[in-house]
Formats: structure tokens, C-alpha cells, sequence
């Protein structure tokens, strides 16, 4: 008999997304945010922060691999990663696949969140403690500050723009990854998604934060069933590399790197957006507001 427990994640009182659980495993309260972890009987386990799904062990794949082939598709040199955020280990896992990669430098402000995945989400957190990795519990705006010309690859795998994340989403913070990258450097973000209007303005404000900084800014969109509308969004930002054009198909197959969602035919349909959503980023918001920028 399955058990009468749902978790709800609400849009605006307006949309819910709910999954059935089979029982809570975790809830603390950090200095930073609400922490839980269920067991679901369709998703498996499934982080929760502040009341938003983070990842459940069936879908975070999908995130997980459209976050890191991406780039490393499109730069085969990449040897320094940071990812700031990513508490859940998924983003290590997937980038500990490529051999070249000699160190992944992870910048988490919240260490009960690693606690937590590293007790009961182990297919996601097992890697965290691979030799290439290196933990740093703090904030992502601090550690970015310092930073200069020495990562190939950076990873904001965040929150969205409330709570702790939200300082994540700001020019001073992508300026700050513009001077962390080396010369052929690259920056994915998490980029919120353009479906509900909740959602859309968060969408439109990061994009009114990056523009400008980058030779080269896109997005590319994913699905991910557990997100809200199931329709989310990187943004890649370079210091040349274009995504597209800079993207050769045969020689990331020739690395033999396993993925369940992630191919090269995809990557190129990835950055191919409907007219709805091309119409939001190019909207009158974001231009005014790029136009009125500081
Ligand atoms: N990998 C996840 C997914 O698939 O959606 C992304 C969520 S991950 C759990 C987001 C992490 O960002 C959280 O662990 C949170 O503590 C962390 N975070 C939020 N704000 C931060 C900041 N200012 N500096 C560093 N980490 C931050």
C-alpha cells in the first residue's frame, strides 16, 4: 500500500508539481537554507532546498551531463574546472569522465548539503571524494573575487537568484568569471528558464547581467522533468570558443565518454531556440536594460 505522503513544489499558487514519497530522510535547517531528502516511490531520492527540488536521482542526469559535455565538447583543453554551487556532487561525477581534467575545484557555501548527499545520495555525491577534487565550503562571490586567469571552465551549478544564490546572478560576480578564465576560457550557468513568468523574469534579469561581458553569449535549453515546466536553460559565455561553430562532433565520440542523455547531434539542437523564447531574450526588458546598464 503505497503511502498517503506527497511533496508539492508550488509556482505562484497557481501550478504544482507533486511527487508521491515514501518517507522523509532528512530535514535540518542550515545557517543557509532548509535542507530535506526524500525517498519518492517514481523518482528515486530527491534533494529539496528551500522547498525547491534540487535533483532526484532520476532525472538529475539530464542536468548533470547538458552542465559539463557541453563545454567540454567544445574545449578539449581543459584541465582546471571551478564549479561554484553543486552540492550534490552530480557535476563532479560527470566531469571526472574525462581524463585530461586534473583538477575540479568545488566552491560550496553550504557543507550540511554535501553532508546530506554524501549520507543519502551516494549516486550523485560518491565522487566528491575522487584525488582531483577539492572542497571548499564558502561563499561563491568571495572565492570568485580572488580568482584570476587560471580556470579553463567554470560551472555555476547555484541555487536560483534568492536565498544564497542570488548573488550568483550579478554583473559584478560574471565580471569576476571573466578575469577567473584563462584565454580559451568558458562559463555555464545556470540560467533559469523562460516558461512561466516567475521563472522568466529571473531568465531575463541574468541575461541583462551577463550581456556584454562576453565576446561570446548563448544559451541552450534542456528538459528536465522535475524543473519547473519541465524547460530549463545554461547560459555559455566564452572568451572566443563559440559553441557551435568550435564544436567537433568527432572528437568528442573519439574520447568514448558515456552519457545517458548528452550526444552531438543534440548539442547542436540544443542552442536552436523557439521563436517564443528567442523573442523573450531579445525582449524590450532586456534591452532596455541593457542599454541602461551601469
Ligand atoms: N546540481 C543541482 C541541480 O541539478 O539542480 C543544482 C543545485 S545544487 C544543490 C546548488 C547548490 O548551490 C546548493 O548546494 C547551494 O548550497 C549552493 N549555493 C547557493 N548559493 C551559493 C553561493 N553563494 N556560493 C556557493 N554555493 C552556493
Amino acid at each position: 500500500m503505497e503511502s498517503q505522503l506527497w511533496f508539492s513544489e508550488e509556482i505562484k499558487g497557481r501550478v504544482r508539481l507533486s511527487l508521491r514519497i515514501k518517507e522523509q530522510l532528512y530535514s535540518a535547517h542550515s545557517p543557509f537554507q532548509h535542507i530535506e531528502i526524500f525517498d519518492t516511490y517514481e523518482h528515486g531520492r530527491m534533494l529539496v532546498l528551500d522547498g525547491y527540488i534540487m535533483i532526484t536521482e532520476k532525472d538529475e542526469f539530464i542536468y548533470h551531463e547538458m552542465i559539463s559535455h557541453v563545454p567540454l565538447a567544445v574545449n578539449p583543453g581543459i584541465r582546471r574546472v571551478l564549479i561554484i554551487g553543486g552540492g550534490d556532487g552530480g557535476s563532479v561525477r560527470e566531469l571526472l569522465k574525462y581524463p585530461f581534467i586534473r583538477q575540479i575545484d568545488m566552491v560550496e557555501i553550504d557543507q550540511m548539503v554535501v553532508e546530506a548527499c554524501q549520507r543519502f545520495i551516494p549516486t550523485t555525491s560518491a565522487w566528491l571524494t575522487d584525488p582531483r577534487v577539492k572542497l571548499y565550503f564558502q561563499d561563491g562571490i568571495k572565492y570568485m573575487a580572488e580568482q584570476d586567469n587560471c580556470y579553463d571552465l567554470i560551472l555555476v551549478d547555484s541555487t536560483d537568484p534568492d536565498g544564497p544564490g542570488e548573488v550568483l546572478f550579478s554583473r559584478p560576480f560574471y565580471q569576476d568569471c571573466y578575469k577567473a578564465l584563462t584565454s580559451n576560457g568558458i562559463l555555464v550557468n545556470q540560467h533559469e528558464g523562460p516558461f512561466y513568468e516567475r521563472d522568466a523574469v529571473d531568465f531575463i534579469k541574468a541575461a541583462c547581467q551577463i550581456e556584454g561581458i562576453f565576446p561570446v553569449y548563448k544559451i541552450y535549453q534542456f528538459h528536465l522533468p522535475t524543473y519547473s515546466s519541465g524547460y530549463w536553460f545554461f547560459g555559455f559565455s566564452s572568451k572566443g570558443l563559440d559553441p557551435i561553430a568550435n564544436f567537433s562532433p568527432g572528437r568528442w565520440q573519439s574520447l568514448n565518454i558515456a552519457t545517458d542523455y548528452y550526444n552531438p547531434e543534440l548539442h547542436r539542437g540544443a542552442f536552436a531556440l523557439p521563436n517564443y523564447v528567442q523573442r523573450i531574450f531579445q525582449s524590450k526588458i532586456y534591452q532596455l536594460r541593457a542599454e541602461n546598464r551601469d
